[in-house]
């Protein structure tokens, strides 16, 4: 089997560090505790692992393509898509009330791992309908609502988001499609936008687009923007499909890597649709609040991105490991007849163990703050939800910028430990690193995650936040350095290290910007990556506490619970310490980074 879920690592991380017991508790979660968890993720497991799973080197050599404007995805795809609307996934984390299963995105979240993990680019079509949903429940009226949603839920339509304009990458201030109103209330849309991930496709009969335009006078900037419904297909009244809107595919990208993924060039007003010039669209919610909205799809988005992350880094690791197992070459360093399978030569097991660390620590920051999310929607008390969605919405850029920037790291040293094998196609280890290669750059890249980060999320309150984040972690550090055994000590008084860094980081921060904000700035990256590495170390720690109680109570199981500290261990001996470097370039080198003059470039 080319992947198999980790759902005991899952479920320990769910129990332990995302708190899923209490959680379940919630008003509206409906007692979706463990056991529900396990049931859940052993039948996404079976999916995963036996459909869609197969399919991801199929898409690899044999992507999407374009041909009279219609795209047909990699073989297999359509059924896949067909077995996954089926199981009901596309609902798993929505309200009851349009057709979901209502449970907790803590649930959730693993669901989504284990899709990515088994395929990058088939995941991404039900990642951007399920940003689309959230946007409509948030920001949609209640017809859009009942029109739009229970088909994105049953896969009979899927959702996208049309944000990036050649011009407007980044900067969505500079986006120019237009949108015209009709006297009926609705709009015309005309323009060009780019890098639509399946924008066109046969996997579903409608494609709702959630489009980013300019209405007629609106003031320029991200103010002037609002966001429309644009369907494919019209729809009528009873709910069936009307006319083909004016909406077209030019083309669709050449791509490093996600080739199955389908990224269109839309065109909008082109004029050959059944409707006239230009796209029908329906305005959600109010004018000039469309970027308001789509934060909501993109926050999603974003969260999803990260278990992108998650999810590449652990295929690759369960490739190298079992190339690991198999490969023998050279002789034990400390002796041995033979050449040995090369798990036994210590750089590789440092690979290894990087691999694991690394993408464990991801999981468990990414489940904690799933479980924020949810405490956020279902505590009755009000001053807990608004502290949890400060919390979470800290953690979405960290979850994003910080889970995928490690997934570059994570699969190109699979394709070192897999040596010359890795970097010839046949393994699929050149696959993740070509696929994780994305992640970083689309739904904001690692540079914008860290400007929302260091700007909205810590300058803007003084550190204070993060200031009570760093105590949360000194009070983990303090209960693990109280342990009896040595190893936990030792994890305790490294995530201290890593809490004072973080400290050491944050006043530097604030010192700069307030001395020069472009001097701020210059240690954003650096100052996610930090975040990352301490957060995750202190999830880590919380877990490899939780597995030393556990052993110390006889539970079974103890060759997982001894790996939980091991891993933990490995994090805070060989990747917390990077920390300190981390603190100082950002308290004492900022000048550096804008200092050559530009023409000197
Ligand atoms: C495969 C693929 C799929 C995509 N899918 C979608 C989709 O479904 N919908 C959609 O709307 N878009 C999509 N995108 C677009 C994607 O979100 C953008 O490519 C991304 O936001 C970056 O914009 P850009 O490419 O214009 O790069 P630019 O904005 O030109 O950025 C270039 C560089 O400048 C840096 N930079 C820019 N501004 C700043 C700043 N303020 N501070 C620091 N650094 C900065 C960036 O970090 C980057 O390193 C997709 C792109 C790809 C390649």
């Amino acid at each position: 089997m080319s992947y198999v879920a980790p759902i005991k690592d899952m479920l320990f991380t769910l129990e332990h560090v995302a708190g899923l017991g209490d959680l379940a508790r919630l008003p509206g979660l409906g007692e979706s505790g463990l056991d529900t968890a396990q049931a859940v993720l052993e039948e996404c497991a079976r999916l995963n692992q036996d459909v869609v799973a197969p399919l991801n080197r199929v898409g690899d050599v044999q992507p999407a393509t374009l041909h009279d404007g219609v795209v047909r995805t990699t073989p297999g795809f359509a059924d896949a898509f067909r077995a996954y609307a089926e199981g009901g996934w596309q609902g798993l984390q929505h309200p009851e009330t349009v057709g979901g299963q209502g449970l907790p995105k803590a649930i959730g979240t693993p669901c989504v791992e284990m899709l990515n993990a088994a395929n990058l680019s088939f995941a991404l079509c039900p990642l951007l309908t399920d940003g689309a949903i959230e946007a409509l429940l948030t920001a949609g009226s209640e017809i859009q609502q009942q029109r739009y949603i229970p088909p994105m839920i049953e896969g009979r339509w899927t959702g996208t988001m049309n944000l990036t304009e050649p011009q407007a990458g980044s900067d969505l201030a500079q986006v120019r499609t237009r949108a015209v109103a009709q006297a009926d209330g609705s709009y015309r849309l005309f323009g060009q936008k780019i890098y639509i991930t399946y924008g066109e496709h046969d996997l579903a009969e409608n494609i709702i687009h959630l489009v980013l335009a300019r209405t007629l006078d609106a003031p320029e900037g991200v103010k002037g923007l609002s966001l429309f419904i644009v369907p494919k297909f019209l729809v009528n009244e009873d709910g069936s499909l009307g006319s083909r809107n004016d909406v077209w595919c030019a083309s669709i990208e050449h791509k490093l890597g996600i080739k199955a993924s389908p990224t269109a060039v839309l065109l909008y007003g082109d004029g050959h649709g059944e409707v006239g010039s230009g796209a029908v669209g329906y305005r959600i919610g109010d004018e000039g609040r469309g970027l308001e909205y789509m934060f909501i799809m993109m926050n999603a988005a974003r969260f999803a991105v990260g278990m992108q992350g998650v999810a590449v880094a652990d295929r690759a690791y369960q490739k190298a490991v079992s190339y690991a197992r198999d490969r023998e070459q050279s002789r034990d360093v400390a002796g041995s007849p033979a050449a040995v399978p090369i798990i036994r030569h210590p750089d590789v097991r440092r690979m290894l163990m990087t691999m694991r660390a690394l993408t464990e620590g991801a999981r468990s920051l990414a489940y904690f703050a799933a479980a924020a999310c949810d405490r956020a929607h279902h505590s009755p008390d009000a001053a807990e939800r608004a502290r949890e969605r400060a919390l979470y919405e800290f953690l979405v850029p960290i979850v994003k910028g910080w889970s995928t920037e490690l997934s570059i790291e994570v699969t190109s040293l699979g394709v070192q430990v897999h040596g010359g094998m890795g970097f010839i196609e046949e393994t699929g280890a050149a696959q993740f690193y070509r696929d994780a290669r994305i992640l970083t750059i689309y739904e904001g890249t690692t540079a914008i995650q860290a400007n929302d980060l260091i700007g909205r999320k810590t300058l803007r309150d003084g550190g204070k936040f993060v200031s009570g984040l760093i105590d949360a972690v000194r009070a983990t550090a303090r209960e693990a350095i109280a342990s009896s055994d040595p190893t936990i000590t030792r994890i305790g008084r490294q995530l201290d290290a890593g809490a004072s860094a973080f400290a050491q980081a944050l006043e530097g921060l604030i010192a700069s910007s307030r001395a020069d904000i472009r001097a701020g700035f210059a240690g954003s990256v650096p100052y996610l990556k930090l975040a990352g590495l301490v957060l995750s170390a202190w999830q880590l720690s919380r877990a490899a506490l939780a597995a030393c109680s556990s052993l110390e109570a006889g539970a079974p199981d103890a060759a997982f619970l001894g790996a939980k500290i091991i891993t933990a261990a490995f994090f805070a001996d060989h990747l917390l310490p990077q920390t300190a470097a981390i603190a100082l370039a950002i308290s004492e080198g900022p000048g550096s980074v804008m200092a050559l003059d530009e023409a000197l470039f």
